[in-house]
């Protein structure tokens, strides 16, 4: 079948014919590509186009589509591993994995989605802190959980709406609203509820509103009230994790988080997610403590099995994020040469692999100079790049990946194609 006729009989199955709504490619004006198969930097659709893919599956394929190792992994364990809802040796590897290389983490609980890991350390962090209200900012996504559903990124600010409908007033009447790298108005809402506060939750290099990094100071700042007033400091690394560097986000500041969110790339294209901090925080969890969360899947040896292959590639070969870096600056370099000889402004925000092209004429380091972009241009700039064979995310407010398994050639093509777009845009 043709990606038209699947796209078109999905619709009558599912919600938009999609499984999570940024997919559809609603006001881009075309029916998006229906995905068969990839490997490497490369994806192709049911109609045989292929694509230099930068979506990544948003993020988690660090190693490209269907990497040997890790499909090796998967195979291997699915002989004499599906699950068991018992306890593994594959969770042990895991979990040691994460404590042991990442220094703010002493233990770790395995989930399914990176919802379910902000969900729940900010229900650990209630239980611990016995508060109830939490520090979220505007454009930072953290899920499609109730009291993260205001002001949220990604899909939620895709879609133009103000939050979701089916979300009680009473759900979020406990979050406050931060604005990004103004600290003067988090002290400010400290000021007025610090001791209601259990947690700050932020991604500290945020993705969902298209690549935004929290200054230095401001981190700082955000520490300082925490620990001033009794809250804990989330940071949600479900996409940034292993991703801007081996650490992480918090190896790119000099602060330490209290409870620190996974996904993405721990399970390796496979779905997972996971939390994990201080151990006299993550005690608090049942069996040990009264905070309870469960999950029949949690742990799940399949996804263990793909997520340490991952991460055992990652720890082996250091070099890989200098790849990734390098393909990444010359990226940058060339976009913005294009953009210099078109006369069409942007405004790049790249944290190693992880990257936004914004059409604005200013630096974008807000949420409020992020919402000011041009996205009348970046829809037809998507649209001409898919039909150049570049897969981005469609929409403004969304980051585009790189892998290991980019290279200088996949570069090339993603400058020419955007050479034709400005030259068409310009004229
Ligand atoms: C993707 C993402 C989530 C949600 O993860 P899911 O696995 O889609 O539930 C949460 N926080 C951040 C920062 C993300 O990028």
């Amino acid at each position: 079948m043709s990606n038209e006729k699947i796209f078109n009989e999905s619709k009558k199955f599912m919600p938009g014919g999609v499984n999570s709504p940024v997919r559809a490619y609603r006001g881009m004006g075309i029916n998006p590509p229906i995905i068969k198969s990839g490997k490497g930097a490369v994806i192709v659709d049911e109609d045989g186009n292929e694509y230099i893919d930068f979506v990544l599956a948003w993020g988690p394929l660090i190693l490209g589509h269907c990497n040997d190792t890790v499909v090796e992994a998967i195979k291997e364990t699915s002989e004499k591993a599906l699950a068991f809802g018992a306890p593994t040796n594959l969770e042990l590897k895991m979990s040691k994995f994460i404590c042991e290389n990442m220094p703010s983490v002493e233990m770790v609980r395995m989930v399914n989605s990176g919802t379910e890991a902000t969900m729940s350390a900010i229900k650990l962090a209630r239980g611990y802190t016995k508060r109830d209200k939490i520090v979220k900012f505007a454009g930072c996504y953290h899920g499609h959980f109730d009291g993260f559903l205001v002001e949220a990124g990604s899909g939620v600010l895709t879609e133009g709406i103000p939050g979701s409908l089916g979300v009680p007033e009473d759900s979020v009447k406990n979050t406050l609203i931060g604005i990004y790298n103004d600290e003067k108005q988090v002290a400010s809402l400290f000021k007025k509820y610090g001791d209601e506060i259990a947690a700050v939750i932020i991604e500290p290099v945020a993705g969902n509103m298209g690549v935004v990094k929290a200054e230095n100071e401001f981190m700082q700042v955000l520490r300082t009230l925490c620990n001033r007033y009794g809250a804990l400091l989330i940071f949600d690394e479900v996409m940034s994790g292993f991703r801007v560097s081996f650490k992480g986000a918090q190896n790119l500041f000099n602060v330490s988080p209290d409870l620190v969110t996974y996904a993405k790339i721990i399970g390796g294209g496979l779905p997972s997610g996971a939390y994990g901090g201080k151990r006299e925080i993550m005690e608090n969890l049942s069996p040990k403590g009264g905070v309870y969360q469960a999950g029949t899947m949690s742990g799940n040896p399949i996804v263990m099995a793909a997520g340490l292959s991952t991460l055992n590639q990652l720890y082996d070969h250091p070099e890989y994020y200098n790849h990734i870096e390098s393909v990444g600056r010359k990226l940058e370099e060339g976009l913005y040469k294009i953009s210099e000889k078109y006369n069409l402004p942007i405004w790049i925000n790249r944290v190693g692999g992880m990257m936004t092209l914004f059409f604005s004429d200013e630096r974008v380091d807000s949420y409020d100079k992020v919402k000011k972009c041009n996205v009348d241009r970046f829809n037809r700039y998507f649209v001409h790049m898919l039909k150049s064979g570049i897969h981005l995310p469609p929409s403004q407010f969304e980051t585009f990946f790189l892998s290991t398994e980019h290279n200088i050639t996949h570069v090339y093509k993603f400058i020419k194609a955007f050479e034709e777009f400005a030259k068409k845009e310009m004229d």
